[in-house]
Parts: C-alpha cells; sequence; structure tokens
C-alpha cells in the first residue's frame, strides 16, 4: 500500500481524491490551508486510521516525515470568482506552491501527478482541444492569474522532470462537477442548482450560447488515478465530451430539479471562453480504455441532491 500526500486534499477534487484512496487501503496526508477548501469535506475521513490532516500553506515550505509514494498536487482556487478575489494566492500556489510539491516529490523520490487545467487553452481557436494545442491565453486579462499559473506549473513539471528525472503527470481537466462543490464559490454548477432548488432565476451570462463539457467528478477521480499510475507523463486531457451550450445546461438543471425558476440574463464576463470541449482520444489510449460513464442526468442528480442538503443545514 502507498502513502501518498494530497495537496489541496480538503477541495471538491482533493477530497474525492482522499476518500479514494482511503478506501482502496493507501495511507493519506491531506494538506490544505482551507483557503477555498473546507474541513466538513473531510470530517467523514477523520475516522480513517490511515488518514492525517496538515493545515498547511503550500506555497510555504512543506515538510513531510517519513517516506512518501505519490503526491497528488491539487492545491490551488479553481473558480473564476475565487481567482478574481484571489489573484495572488492563485498565482502564488501555481507557482511557488508546484515548486514546494515538485521538490518534496524529488527529497522522497515520489511520483508526482499535478492538476492542470483546460484553462491552459484558454479562449481556444482549435475544437475540440487536444493535447497538442498550445492554446490562445491573454496573460493580463483577469483570468490570466489563474491560467498562467497553470502553464506556469506544466513548465516547472517538465523542469523538474528532465532535470532531476522526477517520475511526473500532468492532467489538463475540464469542467468537473459533483458534490463537495462550495455552494457559492461562483462557478456554473452550484450557482445554478442552488439558484433552482431557491426558485430564484438562474444567472446566465451573455447570451448562454457559450458552451462547456461537464464531468461527473467519480468519472474524473478514476481517470486521475489511472493516470497517476501509468507510464505516460501527460498532458492527458480528462474530461467529458458531453457539450452543450450554458442556456442548455440552466434549461437541463431546472427541469432535473423540478424547479420554476426562470433565466436571468447577465453581462458575460470578460475573456470567458466561447466553446470548451476535451478531445479525450489520448485518454482512452494511455489509460486503459478509460472513459466517462456517469451521465449528465445520474451525475446532476446526486449533485442536486447534495445541495438540497446542505441548503436544508443553512436554512
Ligand atoms: N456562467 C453563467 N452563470 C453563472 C456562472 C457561470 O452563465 O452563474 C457561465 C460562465 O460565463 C461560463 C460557464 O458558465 O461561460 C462556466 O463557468 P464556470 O464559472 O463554471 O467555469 P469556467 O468554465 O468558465 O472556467
Amino acid at each position: 500500500m502507498a502513502r501518498i500526500l494530497v495537496t489541496g486534499g480538503a477541495g471538491f477534487i482533493g477530497s474525492h481524491l482522499c476518500e479514494r484512496f482511503l478506501k482502496e487501503g493507501h495511507e493519506v496526508i491531506c494538506v490544505d490551508n482551507l483557503l477555498t477548501g473546507d474541513r466538513d469535506n473531510i470530517s467523514h475521513l477523520f475516522g480513517y486510521r490511515n488518514f492525517t490532516f496538515l493545515e498547511q500553506d503550500v506555497t510555504h515550505y512543506v515538510y513531510v516525515s517519513g517516506d512518501l509514494d505519490a503526491i497528488m498536487h491539487f492545491a490551488s482556487p479553481a473558480s473564476p470568482v475565487d481567482y478574481l478575489e484571489l489573484p495572488i494566492q492563485t498565482l502564488k500556489v501555481g507557482s511557488l506552491g508546484t515548486h514546494n510539491a515538485l521538490g518534496l516529490a524529488k527529497a522522497k523520490n515520489a511520483r508526482i501527478l499535478v492538476a492542470s487545467t483546460s484553462e491552459v487553452y484558454g479562449d481556444p481557436l482549435i475544437h475540440p482541444q487536444t493535447e497538442d494545442y498550445w492554446g490562445n491565453v491573454n496573460p493580463i486579462g483577469p483570468r490570466g492569474v489563474y491560467d498562467e499559473a497553470k502553464r506556469f506549473l506544466e513548465a516547472m513539471t517538465m523542469a523538474y522532470h528532465r532535470t532531476h528525472g522526477v517520475q511526473t503527470r500532468i492532467v489538463r481537466i475540464f469542467n468537473t462537477y459533483g458534490p463537495r462543490m462550495r455552494m457559492r464559490d461562483g462557478r456554473v454548477v452550484p450557482n445554478f442548482i442552488c439558484q433552482a432548488l431557491k426558485g430564484e432565476p438562474l444567472t446566465v451570462y451573455g447570451e448562454g450560447d457559450q458552451t462547456r463539457s461537464f464531468c461527473y467528478v467519480d468519472d474524473l477521480v478514476e481517470g486521475l488515478i489511472r493516470l497517476l499510475w501509468s507510464d505516460d507523463l501527460g498532458p492527458v486531457n480528462i474530461g467529458n465530451p458531453n457539450e452543450m451550450t450554458i442556456l442548455q445546461f440552466a434549461e437541463k438543471i431546472i427541469e432535473l430539479s423540478e424547479s420554476t425558476s426562470t433565466i436571468d440574463y447577465r453581462p458575460l464576463p470578460e475573456d470567458d471562453p466561447k466553446v470548451r470541449q476535451p478531445d479525450i482520444t489520448k485518454a482512452k489510449s494511455v489509460l486503459g480504455g478509460w472513459e466517462p460513464k456517469v451521465s449528465l442526468d445520474q451525475g446532476l442528480r446526486s449533485t442536486i441532491e447534495y445541495f438540497k442538503q446542505r441548503l436544508a443545514m443553512t436554512a
């Protein structure tokens, strides 16, 4: 069994990773400074003897005693609203935090998987996005703090691999949703579901004709685990190619939550990508036939259920 450190382990994806590793019998060290992570996401994991939580900021030196077999570097704000509010922390965790995580991997001779993003493609001129596309990013726009931090993360990761021979893996994560997203993180999934459940209008930005492709978190986690133990350095896109417009997505959420909400059109944020869809040909081939299994209806139903419970707790 492996000893695995997860940075951002109290976040949305990080907490699902911690849980999956613990269920497989591994030892998990979860590091999180709780800036956008939440102790509630991991409270059910404290019963595992093999689980440790360290409240630490990965942008500072990370000290872990003993050996490590693997590191999953998932610490970062990930919602456009969050990184607009936390631009410097977002840049620091993608750069200094990644440097520390890679340094730790080198010192412990551990393999490391780093979380990159479809945002490295910016507002893409190639559709769907393949891993060999270099992207169309505005470095000085509001989203640049996240996009460039993640592009730096990829460059630094390859430098550690080439210079120090560290066993690195890069994943480019496309829009992912599921339980444990923060209710007020500003992303489209929690926004629309909470609005629909409260009977408030759904805030569609622009005309709602921009597209996204949504992947359920369990499908993502399965791909991440396969990538960690695979021989492929990446980058590998992981996501669900089921693309739709944001207006269609709003209508789907109104339907599944049996809501009477209407649509409220709001201004489109600056640099909002017009299209996004992962080409997952590479993932399928290098991750042993991996592909998303959870349908949008199934995934949204369990996510709606989660937000119903959260809203009931805060009522
Ligand atoms: N969006 C929206 N209403 C909201 C939140 C987001 O129409 O209340 C749109 C946003 O403009 C973008 C898409 O939904 O086109 C996805 O936004 P999100 O913040 O989830 O992440 P992104 O994919 O842009 O990184």
